[in-house]
């Protein structure tokens, strides 16, 4: 299954999702392709496929994405390969903005939406200062943007509160784990078991 985690930038998804792959067994995760620079503390292939303004643009025109948006001047993607690639291996987990969010939803029928919401606009404005990660022009582009992008949840599947996130993670986990033990995703097991008690007879 895909599940897709949105909510605004500082709400705490990207420790999310890291959590969660740590935790849970056959859970990927889906990296996409940014123009944004590389991070000091990220790697090539592992965070991001980092690429060119105008190899972001040559994928776009191969339509080669499942969905792509512009957030904070950036260009980021998720390619159709990414997704058929490690969806074979299990469930999958895309970090996406609300833009992307939406696409996906439209062009994939079978997917888990979930929006991380922030504590409160207070603290979003803690965290979102206090990573250092951006100026302060770029600090009130972010929680412009979120102000906007909150207004998104209605239309997702389950909301996350990161108030506290080991908390936040179980209560992923959770998603994530019960899903499975629906009866859509398990029929090939189902029916080993029901085929199991024919055999006796
Ligand atoms: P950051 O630059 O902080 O890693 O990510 C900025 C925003 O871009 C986050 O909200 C993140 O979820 C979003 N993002 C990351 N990858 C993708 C993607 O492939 N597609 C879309 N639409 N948004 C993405």
């Amino acid at each position: 299954m895909i599940f897709v985690i949105t909510g605004t930038s500082g709400c705490g998804k990207t420790s999310l999702v890291r959590l969660v792959l740590g935790n849970l067994k056959d859970v990927q995760f889906a990296v996409s392709h940014t123009t944004r620079e590389m991070r000091s503390s990220e790697e090539e292939g592992r965070d991001y496929y980092f690429v060119s303004d105008s190899e972001f643009k040559q994928i776009i025109k191969e339509e080669k994405f499942v969905e792509w948006a512009t957030v904070h001047g950036n260009y980021y993607g998720t390619s159709r390969r990414e997704i058929e690639k490690k969806g074979a291996l299990g469930d999958l987990l895309l970090d996406i903005d609300v833009q992307g969010a939406h696409q996906v939803k439209s062009r994939i029928k079978k997917a888990v939406f979930i929006f991380i919401l922030p504590p409160s606009f207070q603290e979003l404005q803690r965290r979102i200062k206090g990573r250092g990660q951006d100026d302060a022009g770029s600090i009130q582009t972010r929680l412009d943007v979120a102000c906007k992008e909150i207004r998104a949840y209605p239309g997702f599947d389950y909301i996350i509160i990161n108030d506290q996130l080991d908390k936040a993670a179980k209560e992923l986990e959770s998603i994530i784990i019960s899903t499975r033990c629906k009866l859509e995703s398990c029929k090939k097991e189902i029916a080993a078991v029901i085929r199991s008690f024919s055999e006796d007879e």
